[in-house]
């Protein structure tokens, strides 16, 4: 059988050991290991941390399928999914702005939270036709976002296969955990969540790996696989390499970009100890 995997990372920075252990735990756990360049980001993404991730997951000894998919190139199908959900009457656009946002959950008082922090208090959700179609003809600008309690309520109970380090099996996925999230922003035409999705049917992807940072993301994006009617990957999410505080690295950390760790002598070895020394602090830690 053939286990398709992936590596995705964002061109916004250089690779770090945590990076390196991603793609290792990619490349391992399938037998068709891709890489996927996630570059919706257009203000973020830069030419030369695209380069430097090649040639550093060549350095790292591995081999991924060619053409490399680039998001950039996708937009067309990010644009086609955001018609499908909107046929079925699942978006609505939202015109606040950061700050309206945050005044707005400061007056309510009590703001359910989420992965990435309070969720969005659903002021744009309630606007009507005439006023929604009179403000996006005026020129404001507006994001998409997911009515969340219509979409869960039209997929009906979901879960997902977990079979990363940990919790293993069967997972029941919350589809409200991240409100009604994003799924196009303002100033890009498809959000993280969405373009994931999507790619990964595309792609053939049968198990997704990526650290257990992105495990709350996986309850949206099932969500989304139903709604579009797209195939139920199964999931593996690992364990985050930590440095010796027990922080997540950082792209800002430059000393344990793989570039700096290679300029300085080190061999690929050398980076899978490091990845021991990490569990030993870890270890330690407890
Ligand atoms: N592009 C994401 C990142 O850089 C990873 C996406 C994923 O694995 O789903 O963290």
């Amino acid at each position: 059988m053939t286990i398709t995997t992936r590596f995705a990372p964002s061109p916004t920075g250089a690779l770090h050991l945590g990076h390196a252990y991603a793609a290792r735990f990619a490349a391992t756990h399938g037998t068709r290991f891709l890489v996927r360049i996630e570059d919706i980001d257009s203000a973020r993404c830069k030419a030369e941390y695209e380069a430097t991730i090649f040639s550093d997951l060549a350095w790292l000894g591995l081999r991924w399928e060619e053409p490399v998919l680039r998001q950039s190139t996708r937009l067309e199908a990010y644009g086609a999914a955001l018609a499908q959900l909107k046929a079925q009457g699942l978006l609505y656009p939202c015109f606040c702005t950061r700050a309206e946002i945050a005044a707005e959950i400061a007056r309510s008082g009590s703001a359910p939270h989420g992965p990435d922090g309070p969720l969005y208090p659903g002021s744009c959700r309630a606007l009507s036709v005439e006023v929604r179609a009179a403000r996006i003809a005026a020129g404001e600008p507006y994001a998409l976002r997911l009515d969340s309690t219509k979409a869960a309520a039209q997929a009906g109970p979901l879960s997902f296969v977990e079979e990363g380090e940990g919790e293993t099996g069967r997972i029941t996925v919350d589809p409200l955990c991240f409100g009604d999230v994003v799924l196009a922003r303002k100033d890009t035409p498809s959000a993280y969540h969405l373009a994931v999705v999507v790619d990964d049917a595309f792609q053939g992807v049968t198990l997704v790996t990526r650290g257990k940072d992105l495990f709350a993301a996986t309850h949206i994006q099932r969500l989304l696989q139903a709604l579009l009617g797209l195939p139920e990957p199964a999931y593996a999410h690992h364990k985050l390499i930590l440095d010796a505080a027990g922080k997540k690295f950082s792209k800002r950390d430059h000393a344990v970009t793989l570039q700096a760790l290679r300029q300085g002598g080190a061999s690929p070895a050398d980076i899978t100890a490091l990845f021991q020394d990490s569990d030993r602090a870890m270890i330690s830690r407890r």
